[in-house]
């Protein structure tokens, strides 16, 4: 049968792989020897799912948005990630890499961050588990993302200002690929999407994959039936939408509609969406679609939310796309601050910036009266009340 998971090789379709320096290969290779193995061990399954009830929450609520539904004719359910503790499905996939990593006997977890999401969600689960977490971060970042750098902080974790390139998200990455290289025994390395060498994306994506077996036994429970006919997320590395569809991914009946980052338009030259102006390339480990110019050197991004200026996409997400089994649409910086306006004057529930780009899709969609949509609320929005406020698109 086809289908659009990763093959053994850590492909999916042309894209994904390790591409890693030597001095790395024997880390990548004990992950990928000890991943599975370990996440599918009963202690493993019980431990994870016990703290995703009891310390995040879960499972997140799956809302009918009566007047969102109205307004765009068809029957819309929101995923609720936005209700996790720490604000965003980021802390499912901290909490399942931190369980690995204790069991792999690792005593030090280090992580990059860009907008700082990822960050908080590490620092917590390591002050939870007693871990000593180093936070890599852009200086320009550390600068822009005060409040998060502060939480970090206080929750225990080092943050590593890298002064090196543009100082943002690429830098921090490559110096924390750099610890790892010199810490290649105690240290576990923690991404935060859907990213990375094989095999971080699929890692990752069988942690956020407790959303859509949520949305599963939820949609059951509501409608009688266990799919829906849209499933629609934001995409910055790919991580919500990866854990939104996963059950689904090779059931054509459920149409995938992935946002992305337009920023100020696609052919701005300051826009994020990856899927639509990228060319095939390797960042972070893996072949996929990137923002690069001729010479193959990345360009750097652009979105009004921290969290999707990522200048490549999930090799999973590239895929979906080359093989039309996604839509992507690029929803552009305007578009998303309206959509975040709208679902907090219709159903008082104020997204993450993140969020309110797949928000900003549904306008862009013919739906029938008898679709049934289910969107995920990938966070909360306290994080982005400044940028609204600058922003607003009332006049009142
Ligand atoms: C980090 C973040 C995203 C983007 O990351 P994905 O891996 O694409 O999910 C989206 N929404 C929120 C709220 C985030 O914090």
């Amino acid at each position: 049968m086809k289908t659009y998971q990763v093959d053994k090789n850590g492909f999916y379709g042309n894209f994904g792989g390790a591409y890693i320096p030597e001095i790395l290969h024997q880390c990548v290779q004990n992950l990928k020897n000890a991943y599975l193995k370990v996440m599918e061990t009963e202690e493993f399954k019980q431990e994870f799912a016990q703290l995703l009830r009891d310390y995040v929450g879960r499972p997140s609520p799956l809302y009918l948005a009566k007047r969102l539904s109205d307004k765009y004719g068809c029957k819309i359910y929101l995923k609720r990630e936005d209700l996790n503790h720490t604000g965003a499905h980021k802390i499912n996939n901290a909490i399942g890499q931190v369980l690995l990593a204790r069991r792999m006997g690792k005593k030090r977890i280090i992580a990059e961050t860009g907008a700082g999401q990822h960050g908080v969600a590490t620092a917590t689960v390591c002050a939870l588990m007693d871990m000593e977490c180093i936070v890599y971060m852009g200086k320009t970042d550390v600068e822009r993302q005060h409040i998060n750098v502060e939480k970090m902080k206080m929750l225990g974790a080092t943050v590593r200002p890298v002064t090196s390139g543009n100082m943002t998200l690429k830098d921090a990455t490559n110096e924390a690929i750099r610890d790892w290289c010199c810490h290649p025994d105690d240290t576990y390395y923690l991404i935060g999407s859907t990213v990375g060498p094989h095999p971080y994306p699929d890692m990752v994506a069988r942690l956020q994959s407790v959303i859509s077996e949520e949305i599963r036994k939820q949609l059951l429970e509501h409608e009688m039936r266990d799919y829906p006919d849209y499933l629609i997320a934001c995409v910055g590395g790919g991580s919500n939408a990866a854990g939104t569809i996963y059950h689904y991914i090779d059931d054509e009946r459920v149409k995938i509609v992935l946002a992305e980052a337009g920023g100020k338009g696609i052919h701005s030259g300051m826009s994020a969406a990856t899927i639509q102006l990228g060319r095939l390339g390797i960042i972070h480990g893996s072949k996929t679609l990137l923002i690069q110019d001729e010479d193959g050197q990345i360009i750097e991004p652009y979105s009004i939310s921290a969290g999707l200026d990522y200048p490549g996409i999930g090799p999973m997400h590239a895929n979906l796309a080359a093989q039309h089994r996604a839509t992507v649409l690029a929803i552009n910086d305007d578009e998303a601050i309206s959509a975040a306006y709208e679902l907090t004057r219709l159903e008082g529930i104020i997204p993450a910036l993140e969020s309110a780009h797949a928000l900003g899709a549904l306008s862009k969609i013919k739906f029938k009266p008898s679709d049934i949509v289910v969107l995920t609320v990938s966070g909360r929005g306290d994080k982005d009340i400044e940028t609204y406020l600058d922003n607003q698109p009332y006049n009142d």
